[in-house]
């Protein structure tokens, strides 16, 4: 069962079992505060699954970006503690957002990427004490 609600996209998978490719289907969860990714196809009728943890594959996380929509989230109040905000930010589990550049530009333009590590995000900000919401982004990356 697909938790839909995270997104989901088809991909196309290479196969070391038989000559031709398939189209699997990849999808994100939250398990255990953790994201986890997971590729399912099926081969010569048998069904395959592939999973891993913390970041999609780059080609995966963008196949669900292009086919379920890219989100946002904003942080209207990053709250009391930007120690405790920058803490969420760089816990495990959200290695994938690059907090370089400052914690004030993240704060500012918020934070993109899928549904379902920003709602992984969004939880642990609101533990650290602030105010924020997931958006799906109306613009069409280059459109
Ligand atoms: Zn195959």
């Amino acid at each position: 069962m697909l938790p839909m609600d995270f997104g989901q996209a088809d991909v196309p998978v290479a196969c070391d079992t038989c000559a031709e490719g398939h189209t699997g289907v990849v999808y994100e969860t939250i398990i255990g505060g953790r994201l986890q990714w997971v590729l399912d196809y099926e081969c010569e009728g048998s069904p395959i699954e592939a999973f891993g943890w913390d970041r999609s594959p780059d080609e995966y996380r963008q196949a669900i970006l292009d086919q379920s929509g890219t989100f946002r989230l904003d942080v209207p109040d990053a709250g009391g503690s930007r120690v405790a905000v920058l803490k969420a930010l760089r816990d495990g589990g959200v290695a994938w957002v690059d907090v370089a550049g400052g914690l004030d530009a993240l704060l500012d333009e918020g934070i993109v990427g899928t549904c379902a590590e920003l709602s992984l995000l969004a939880t642990r900000l609101e533990s650290a004490g602030a105010t924020v919401a997931v958006v799906r982004r109306a613009d069409a990356a280059g459109g």
